[in-house]
């Protein structure tokens, strides 16, 4: 073979490879979403892609010879100006405008390149309005839980998986104390628990619930920043919403503090366990307490005295003093027995002017003595009292054993009856 044939051989190879990168470059030009446009020196279109003119709507005709600037919107020249004179290659936002004067958002991308001694600028061109009615939405979503976050009366904050958190918001603050959210971030929940312990707990204890995605919701003690018990409804829940789910993603916790209606609970509870009057128990949560206390003793071997104790001839200091100055030796008559017996046993208020005391480990004889010791000094305090009349007890004492209450307390008021009956202020067993 001759070196021309070859020459000519290689030369028709190179040209067919040519011919296969030509179509190789304009498929890519005709299928990408984005408008490519070659310029000159002075910013004149010498090439376009297919979707340049689907994009702006103008024929291919129009374009070549046009000024890369006429695709914008005039509030966006100086920008892809200053971007060529840079010969800046990061992508910008422009808005762009079309032949029939509408405009749209779009990312520009281009690249100063020198062929053949020309500096030409490839610039591409990549609609986003759809990007951005997305990312517009996402924003408006954004906002709007911000919103929630913001002004929302119940206490929200995240934690992470560290327990830390990394997100509060203002009513959070205050539920625990704190003045600012930011006083509550990047703070380890700790902070909020009343001891060690209580941190550890509910944290095994949550952890089990939300990979369960079990409903977490509780009411619950934490601490406030003074160290003061704040009562909380707390929920939680966790980010993640695959199964299971992925708890790096944070934890949300929403918190009401219901401090005054635990308060509100528990005065309530208070009221309906106690005589208004002195403050003592009630009948019914004597009997309450006291038959709990009488169960124990079928499991374990204790000593429980009984004292039935009814104020001698109170229907006379009502009649001679007035009912004002009864209630008041009522209260006195409370306040001495509180101070005589220990805060672990039971003072209730049967009816009118007829008390019991539950003791609890107590023998008999140490019980006798308290009674003594009761109705004795309540003989002198009294006498030495201003405002109440000088005032005596009977009472009836007995050992309480493997029965009910109120068999006890039956018992108990017939030995009262023959203290009554042996001439009053006298204790009997
Ligand atoms: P005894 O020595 O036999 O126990 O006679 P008593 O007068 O103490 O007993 P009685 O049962 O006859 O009278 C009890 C009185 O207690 C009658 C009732 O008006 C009075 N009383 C009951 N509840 C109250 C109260 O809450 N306040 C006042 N001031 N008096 C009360
Ligand atoms: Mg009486
Ligand atoms: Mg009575």
């Amino acid at each position: 073979m001759s070196d021309q044939t070859q020459n000519l051989d290689s030369l028709r190879d190179e040209i067919t490879n040519l011919k296969e990168y030509k179509e190789r470059l304009r498929l890519f030009e005709e299928t990408t979403f984005e408008a490519i446009t070659v310029y000159d020196e002075n910013l004149r279109c010498v090439d376009t892609n297919g979707m340049t003119t689907t994009l702006f709507r103008y024929s291919r005709e129009e374009v070549l010879g046009m000024s890369g600037l006429d695709f914008f919107d005039p509030d966006y020249r100086e920008t892809a100006r200053d971007s060529v004179r840079r010969k800046n290659r990061e992508p910008y936002e422009a808005r762009m405008r079309r032949k029939d004067g509408t405009t749209f958002l779009a990312i520009i991308q281009g690249t100063s390149i020198s062929v053949n001694g020309r500096n030409l600028r490839v610039s591409t061109c990549r609609d986003i309005t759809e990007l951005n009615e997305v990312r517009e939405e996402a924003r408006q979503k954004a906002d709007e839980f911000q919103t929630i976050f913001e002004t929302s009366p119940v206490g929200i904050f995240l934690t992470n998986e560290s327990r830390v958190i990394i997100k509060a918001n203002l009513a959070a603050a205050r539920i625990f104390g704190y003045g600012e959210p930011g006083d509550l971030v990047g703070q380890d929940i700790r902070i909020i628990h009343l001891s060690d312990e209580s941190y550890v707990k509910f944290g095994e204890f949550y952890r089990g619930a939300l990979i369960n995605r079990e409903p977490l919701k509780f009411d619950y003690r934490f601490r406030k920043r003074d160290g003061e018990p704040v009562w909380v409804n707390v929920s939680g829940a966790v980010v993640d919403h695959s199964d299971p789910p992925d708890l790096r993603k944070g934890v949300i916790w929403c918190c009401d503090d219901i401090s005054a209606r635990k308060a509100a609970e528990e005065e309530l509870i208070r009221l309906s366990r106690t005589d208004p009057l002195t403050g003592v128990l009630n009948r019914g949560y004597f009997i309450e307490l006291g038959e709990w206390e009488l169960k124990s003793l079928h499991r374990h071997e204790r000593s429980l005295s009984l004292l039935m104790l009814d104020i001698d001839n109170f229907k006379q200091i009502n009649d001679t003093y007035g009912h004002a100055v009864g209630d008041e030796a009522l209260r006195f008559f409370a306040t001495h027995c509180l101070a005589n017996i220990r805060d672990t046993d039971l003072l209730g208020r049967l009816g009118g002017e007829e008390f019991a005391i539950l003791l609890l480990e107590c023998e008999i004889d140490t019980a006798y003595r308290t009674a003594e010791t009761i109705r004795t000094r309540l003989k002198e305090l009294s006498a030495a009292k201003e405002g109440i009349p000088t005032m005596t007890v009977s009472i009836g004492l007995v050992k309480a054993g493997k029965e009910t209450l109120e068999a006890a307390l039956g018992r108990a008021d017939e030995l009262l009856y023959r203290a009554k009956n042996l001439g009053k202020d006298r204790t009997c067993y």
